[in-house]
């Protein structure tokens, strides 16, 4: 991990009046450009293998330059001309994963999230501590493949985004699924509808939803998420018509599209964030900036986290002009923007160190 004095001492050699806002190119890439455009920061697209024609598309959300590099290594290596251009990092869900957390850990420029917080996030018993300890209710795991009595999801470890995948209905079921060359993690299949909240923890805000630590909470947006080909798979009748024909179901993420809770539900919604915030100060110097919780609402209106993801999540694109709650806040704000609102305030309030490792 790059230590934070080597981070402090980059941050004091930036021209604070000529930050640049750069990320990777893919994920959520024109919703932080176009929030950095609208706080006027520059913006730099990284990229190693995308495509950057699309941008060509969205003049509004294109970057103002793109560095390509050949590889990971040659990334790594070309931090100086970062430097020179006074870079910060927002780091998305595709950032870490493309550059594995290993390489994102050692990566020599200012990121705008806790480092530490990875560790917490990618180990799925350590994310089970995090949040059981803050008192958030998540799917309840089995140790014992033998003990499955109810429908349970199983999970391979570093599967991404849902694929690969399965549900079983019991022990037989399972040992039908199973790849044991894997690790996996067992747990209760969560029935309900899922809802993924898209929060935002800023430490130095004092007005609004408040927290008992200090600095404020935001509630932005809340998508679901469109996954293949599970979401279409009733049309073919039960689950086990589509196995004797070779289909399985997989939760594979092709989009995303606008949600709203009902209003009664909020208040469990912010004590759910507020207590996983709390916690995070408690357990690893803390979590700011976005985060989503990806929940299942169940019939009895309890909210089962099945994930957190303490970064900027792609569930966000659908608002990059406002939405719902965010339009209570700031009207026609996305999450991009209000990343770029709180830099632009850190640099003026002289909290930038505070928000980067
Ligand atoms: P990402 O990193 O993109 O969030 P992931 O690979 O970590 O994805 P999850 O988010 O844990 O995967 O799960 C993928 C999908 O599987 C979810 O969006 C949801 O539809 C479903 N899912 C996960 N856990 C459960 C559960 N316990 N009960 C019901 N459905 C679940």
């Amino acid at each position: 991990m790059v230590p934070k004095e080597r981070i402090d001492k980059i941050l004091d050699g930036y021209d604070l009046n000529n930050i640049t806002i750069a990320t990777l190119c893919s994920h959520s890439s024109l919703q932080i450009f176009h929030g950095a455009r609208k706080m006027g920061f520059n913006t730099i697209g990284i990229t190693i293998s995308h495509d950057t024609k699309y941008y060509e598309a969205f003049p509004l959300g294109k970057p103002d330059e793109i560095i390509k590099y050949k590889d990971l290594d040659d990334m790594e290596a070309n931090v100086d001309k970062l430097h020179d251009k006074n870079v910060v990092i927002i780091p998305h869900g595709s950032f870490v994963e493309y550059v594995g957390p290993k390489r994102f850990e050692d990566y020599e420029v200012p990121v705008y999230c806790n480092r530490e917080v990875l560790r917490w996030e990618s180990n799925r018993d350590m994310e089970r501590q995090w949040l059981t300890s803050a008192g958030i209710m998540m799917p309840r795991a089995f140790t014992d493949a033998r003990e499955i009595n109810e429908p349970v999801m199983v999970k391979y470890h570093g599967a991404k985004g849902g694929r690969g995948y399965f549900i079983a209905k019991d022990y037989p079921d399972f040992k039908m699924s199973v790849d044991q060359s894997m690790p996996y993690s067992i747990q209760e299949y969560c029935l309900g509808t899922r809802y993924y909240l898209h929060f935002f923890y800023s430490p130095f805000k004092n007005t609004g939803y408040k927290l008992k630590r200090g600095g404020s909470l935001e509630l932005l947006s809340i998508d679901r998420r469109d996954e293949s080909n599970i979401d279409e798979m009733y049309k073919l009748g039960s689950i086990e018509d589509a196995k004797r024909h070779g289909l399985y179901p997989s939760f594979v993420v092709t989009g995303n599209t606008p949600a709203v809770l009902r209003e009664s539900l909020l208040p469990k919604a912010f004590t759910i964030a507020e207590n996983a915030v709390e916690r995070s100060y408690e357990l690893f110097n803390g979590m700011w900036g976005p985060f989503c919780l990806e929940t299942v609402v169940t019939d009895k209106l309890e909210f089962k986290v099945f994930e957190i993801s303490t970064r900027i999540v792609a569930g966000t694109n659908p608002f990059i002009s406002g939405s719902p709650y965010a339009d209570l806040i700031y009207p026609g704000l996305s999450t991009g923007g209000r990343i770029a609102m709180e830099i632009k305030e850190s640099i003026k309030n002289g909290h930038l160190k505070d928000l980067m490792t």
